[in-house]
């Protein structure tokens, strides 16, 4: 069983609400602590900002005081996009983006388990075609969840015309969702966005898109959001799926990563087995953060 949240920020934060009073050291403790948690500088001095202006509000002194407002604080902001997932089309139709190894099989792996159990059928289809091992990998995902695959004919096969047939499928068998598996390869970037463009060209000319999941790799932070960029200003991403959030990710980057591009985060992964996945909660999430 994978670990789960062992997120730095509550312990970088114990010390100073174990503390008597709010004092000067208040401020800068809990400056490092949002920083070291890769808030980024931007959100970190917004809510410091906001915090020191609320507690000269009510004039307390009292760090518990500081530890709710810093709770209602985030989930405020992480509450401020919708993370309602829009599969009401039948079929609706989900495709999956990101860079190589962020998670993005494997997210459709829960993923497609997690809409079972919601009693929602699934299709999954195979578009990552050049590499035979990424389909077989998919594959078995999705017997594990009891989703229905579809497989190019053959290897390297345009990838839109996998994703073609897998709505065909969904279409033709009465399936809810199917969800589009692609590759991520970095290095052919402007390939691969047109790639990415034609397959979108194609289901759109079957059915809407019902979202187009970026999917980001918590653990890399700033650095995984930089890589992603290309896919924010060309795939008409409609919501973000964060990974690893069991790994040493820090819990800051959620609330930054929503904030830097404006997506709703939809999903979020939280281990390697097929349970590990769930919607976001911003309630949930804060407490876990702050304790
Ligand atoms: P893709 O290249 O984007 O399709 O990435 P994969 O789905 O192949 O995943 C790459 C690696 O990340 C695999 O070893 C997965 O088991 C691992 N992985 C994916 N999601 C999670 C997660 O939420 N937590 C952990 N710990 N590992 C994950
Ligand atoms: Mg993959």
């Amino acid at each position: 069983m994978a670990q789960r949240t062992p997120w730095s920020l509550s312990g970088a934060l114990r010390g100073l609400f174990a503390k008597k009073t709010i004092d000067a050291e208040t401020w800068d403790d809990l400056e490092d602590a949002l920083i070291g948690a890769d808030f980024g500088p931007d959100v970190t001095d917004a809510v410091v900002s906001e915090l020191r202006a609320k507690v000269d509000r009510f004039k307390t002194t009292d760090p518990a005081d500081l530890q709710r407002m810093l709770r209602e604080n985030l989930e405020e902001r992480l509450s401020r996009l919708n993370p309602t997932l829009k599969l009401t089309e039948r079929p609706a139709v989900v495709l999956v983006v990101g860079v190589n190894g962020v998670g993005k099989t494997t997210t459709i792996g829960k993923f497609a388990r997690f809409l079972g159990t919601f009693n929602r059928s699934v299709v999954v289809g195979a578009a990552d075609t050049f590499r035979a091992a990424a389909v077989e990998q998919l594959a078995t995902w999705a017997e594990r969840a009891g989703a229905e695959v579809v497989r190019p004919q053959q290897q390297g096969q345009d990838p839109a015309s996998v994703a073609y047939q897998t709505v065909e499928y969904a279409k033709n068998n009465d399936i809810d969702v199917a969800i589009i598996d692609t590759a991520g390869r970095l290095q052919t970037k402007g390939g691969l966005m047109d790639e990415l463009a034609k397959i979108k060209r194609v289901l759109e000319r079957q059915t809407p898109i019902a979202e187009v999941l970026l999917v980001l790799d918590a653990t890399t932070g700033q650095n995984g959001l930089a890589q992603a960029q290309a896919f924010i200003e060309h795939a008409g991403v409609t919501g973000l799926v964060l990974t690893k959030l069991d790994g040493s990710a820090k819990g800051g980057f959620v609330l930054s990563v929503q904030e830097k591009t404006g997506l709703p985060i939809k999903l979020v992964g939280q281990g390697e087995g097929i349970g590990d996945l769930t919607g976001f909660t911003p309630h949930v999430f804060v407490q876990q953060l702050v304790g």
